[in-house]
């Protein structure tokens, strides 16, 4: 069977998520399908041979790279025991576990975790415990979020109603929640001159102000800490986090973290939350924020399978925490939470946090992508790169001095993914863009020798793909 027949078969009854799959038909599609035969470290291979360095990191949920020995074998070991049960009622050795050593690592204070399958339930939880949290400690008025501009947070209604990025959400609206929306932090936003810090400071005085009239009726503030993802790897200063836990502290509304995206080192700290600045009036003040709620995914099981978590607090906790006719539990639940085999891939993940130091190399190949990309820095239609960590991104402009974008419609992104697809005969990559955002956020086994490599690839994609 080769690329051509199993795309076929998969044209003919499979609907790919988030794409207009008209895009995938006709002979030269817009948005070529790729049959993936197997995958192995920072590679895939389709069925007809080709490799492609999965630069994206598959969602970027494949943190140490495909099919891990480690993660493997341990998946292995654990179907020879337990493959599922449900949680209700019943607990199992990899829950408990995995539970235990989150906490551990997590920030300080969070001790508490609930489980679910993707991403979006675990905003979805975090949502419907703050605001049942209120509920229960008598304050039935607090049910609002506030939530930044250009942010997501997922497709579930309670998820999307918080996200920002119009393209996801304007179809929905008639059928979502009506959060507050805060103009983001955004750096790319900045006035020409003025620094990260500064404009991060200044954009606080929004959120200062929505908090201030609106405390009495919000449950909770929203945010992926320190890198809007999903609209287009936009950045903002770890100021930002600090001022807003002591903000949300002074005006009793709760903050939910949603790390699933850069969380397990991706910023280059194991949490983004850990790079908020210390109190500077506070004489032994830490660096780092603990939020109310930390919703966790995608890099938790290394990429192999779906799992997520919410970590909160134990005053939340206990606010549940009653005689049955209380009526106060959590009565949230979903068929394969905690499920053990997920659980497992997880504890294999955080095992290589312990034995392959990711951070400390990730350093080294974070500088290597800065120092590599000098060449697409100084490219006449590259408005910016930016980078956090293991996350680079590259801003294409029609003019880059007035920051005027192209159009939509031209479908620059693209453009340039489908030219790295390509690729040069013995190089390709997956550089799937988010609109005119090409980035880099690639598996921690990425070698240097491969990123000096991608990054000529982008350089040669992005010369193309902006040629006329
Ligand atoms: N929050 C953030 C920050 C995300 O990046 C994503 C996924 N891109 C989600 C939530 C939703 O996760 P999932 O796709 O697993 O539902």
């Amino acid at each position: 069977m080769s690329n051509d027949d199993w795309t076929q078969r998969s044209l003919a009854h499979v609907w790919q998520p988030c794409t207009q799959m008209q895009d995938h038909a006709g002979a030269d599609p817009e948005l070529p399908l790729i049959p993936v035969r197997r995958a192995e470290g920072a590679w895939l291979e389709d069925f007809d041979g080709r490799r492609y360095l999965d630069a994206v990191s598959s969602w970027w949920t494949n943190i140490f790279g495909h099919r891990h020995p480690h993660i493997v074998e341990q998946l292995r070991q654990q179907l020879d025991t337990l493959d599922h049960v449900m949680l209700g009622g019943f607990t199992h050795a990899p829950v408990v576990e995995l539970s235990e050593r989150l906490v551990q690592l997590a920030p300080p204070g969070l001790t508490r975790c609930f489980y679910a399958d993707n991403g979006s339930s675990a905003v979805e939880v975090a949502l419907k415990m703050s605001f049942h949290y209120w509920h229960n400690a008598g304050q039935p008025r607090k049910r609002r979020f506030i939530t930044l501009t250009n942010s997501y947070h997922g497709e579930t209604l309670g998820a999307l109603a918080v996200g920002g990025p119009s393209i996801y959400r304007d179809t929905y609206a008639p059928l979502l929640l009506q959060p507050i929306h805060v103009p983001s932090p955004d750096c790319y936003e900045r006035t020409p001159g003025q620094s990260w810090e500064d404009h991060t400071r200044q954009s606080f005085v929004h959120m200062e102000h929505a908090l201030a009239e609106h405390a009495g009726e919000v449950c909770a503030v929203i945010l992926e800490p320190l890198v809007q993802c999903a609209g287009g790897m936009r950045m903002y200063h770890p100021l930002y986090l600090r001022l807003l836990r002591e903000a949300c502290n002074r005006h009793g509304v709760h903050l939910i973290a949603d790390e699933i995206a850069v969380g397990f080192g991706r910023t280059g700290r194991m949490w983004a939350c850990d790079w908020a600045p210390p109190n500077p009036r506070d004489d032994d003040a830490q660096p780092g924020i603990t939020p109310d709620f930390l919703c966790l995914s995608k890099g938790l099981t290394g990429g192999t399978l779906p799992l997520a978590v919410t970590l909160t607090r134990e005053a939340i906790y206990q606010a549940f925490y009653a005689d049955y006719r209380a009526g106060k539990a959590f009565l949230h639940s979903h068929s394969y939470t905690g499920n053990p085999l997920a659980c497992r891939a997880a504890l294999a993940t955080l095992d290589l946090f312990e034995t392959e130091k990711p951070l400390a190399t990730n350093r080294l190949l974070a500088d290597l992508m800065w120092r590599q990309t000098a060449d697409i820095r100084a490219h006449p239609h590259v408005a910016e790169v930016r980078q956090q960590g293991m996350i680079l991104a590259i801003e294409l402009a029609r003019n880059v001095r007035s920051r005027e974008p192209y159009p939509a419609a031209e479908r620059r992104g693209l453009r340039v993914y489908r030219h790295a697809l390509n690729g040069r005969p013995d190089f390709a990559a997956v550089l799937r863009p988010l609109g005119n955002v090409i980035y880099f956020m690639p598996p921690y086994v990425i070698t240097p020798r491969e990123i000096e490599q991608l990054c000529k690839l982008a350089l040669d994609a992005i010369h193309q793909a902006t040629r006329d």
